[in-house]
């Protein structure tokens, strides 16, 4: 476990930092970071208020790649000891999402170094326990699953089914086997390459569909022969920006309604849980319905949510914070 942190949901804030030019150019900023090591993000939502939220952690724009990833690799752990985990990246296009989650080159973000540490962790316990691994790597865009690792763009259509134990997989997804980080890199850079096949801006269409890796890892103990498997899910989420008010026809309309959709159903997922509902609407979105293994039950979830300190964009910081404290 994370010290200090008992539960098995947590919600990290993080802010990106303020581009070369925006910091030259003087931008205004709204966020203020001096109870950060409380867990606390003030946001000035006017030149006299300042509003505070708290969260498990708070990355100040300076905190780096390694400072985050120490407050994740725990939920590692808990993956080899038979745990379902997820951890995902929620927020407005443009605020780091796919930095936390994917990294950049040279500064490598929390998919590697979970998978980095996975393999590791494997490699420390490989006398006691037996592992598989296979990943799937698959988008969700306009409530269609697509498979990454699939080379014909006109392959057939995927679905959701449970099996008898009550785990839902998806028939015909391909399974790719690896045994060590370079193989599931290779796999991950497959998928990334894919996603580009298809869509003339790459970087617009990753922003309006979720980008989903799942991990599955099957363990048999040595001693006694106990198999456990277990699924870790990580997940670069569509961006949670509104729609613009002059952007309201047509494919865009229906995009951004899908997205909003599976968004909400997320938040309304976690919160049923948190609640203890007796109904857990995992059905209203392809994305809960994915997730749901690794959302509710014995799961650990770990959310990222992302900002921006800009002043021009209060709106969308204020509903991203909104979203993760209900989801708290
Ligand atoms: P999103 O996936 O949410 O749309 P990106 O991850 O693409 O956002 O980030 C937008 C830009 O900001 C990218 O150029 C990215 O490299 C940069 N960026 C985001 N977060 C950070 C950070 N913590 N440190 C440095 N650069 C960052
Ligand atoms: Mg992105």
């Amino acid at each position: 476990e994370t010290k200090g942190i008992p539960n098995s949901k947590r919600v990290f804030c993080r802010s990106r930092p303020l581009s070369r030019e925006e910091a030259s150019a003087g931008y205004a900023t709204v966020t203020d970071f001096d109870g950060a090591k409380d867990g606390d993000l003030g946001i000035v939502t006017s030149g006299f208020t300042k509003k505070t939220y708290r969260f498990d952690r708070v990355y100040m724009p300076k905190d780096n790649q390694d400072d985050v990833f120490a407050d994740a690799s725990p939920l590692v752990i808990s993956v080899l000891d038979g745990y379902n985990v997820c951890i995902f990246a929620y927020g407005q296009t443009g605020t780091g999402k796919t930095f936390t989650m994917e990294g950049i080159e040279n500064n490598r973000g929390v998919n590697y170094r979970t998978l980095e540490l996975l393999f590791r962790m494997i490699e420390e316990r490989k006398d006691a326990f037996t592992y598989n691994v296979s990943v799937n790597v698959l988008e969700v865009y306009n409530e269609q699953i697509r498979d990454l690792l699939v080379n014909s763009p006109a392959s057939k259509k995927l679905e959701i089914r449970q099996d008898i134990g009550g785990i839902n997989h998806v028939p015909g997804i391909v399974n790719a086997e690896v045994e060590n980080i370079r193989e599931v890199w290779n796999v991950l850079q497959a998928g990334s390459n894919a996603r580009a096949v298809g869509s003339n801006n790459v970087n617009e269409h990753s922003s309006r569909s979720h980008c989903m890796i799942c991990i599955t890892v099957r363990a048999r103990n040595s001693m006694n022969g106990e198999c456990t498997k277990s699924k870790l899910w990580l997940v670069d989420l569509a961006g949670s920006e509104r729609l613009a008010k002059t952007d309201v026809q047509g494919e865009r309309r229906k995009e951004a309604q899908n997205i909003n959709r599976s968004l909400s159903a997320l938040g309304d997922v976690i919160s049923a849980l948190a609640s203890k509902s007796s109904h857990i609407p995992y059905r209203n979105s392809k994305l809960t319905h994915l997730l749901q293994d690794s959302l509710g039950g014995e799961a650990k979830i770990l959310m990222f949510v992302q900002i921006s300190p800009l002043e021009q964009d209060l709106g969308e910081t204020l509903s991203s914070l909104n979203f993760a404290t209900r989801v708290r």
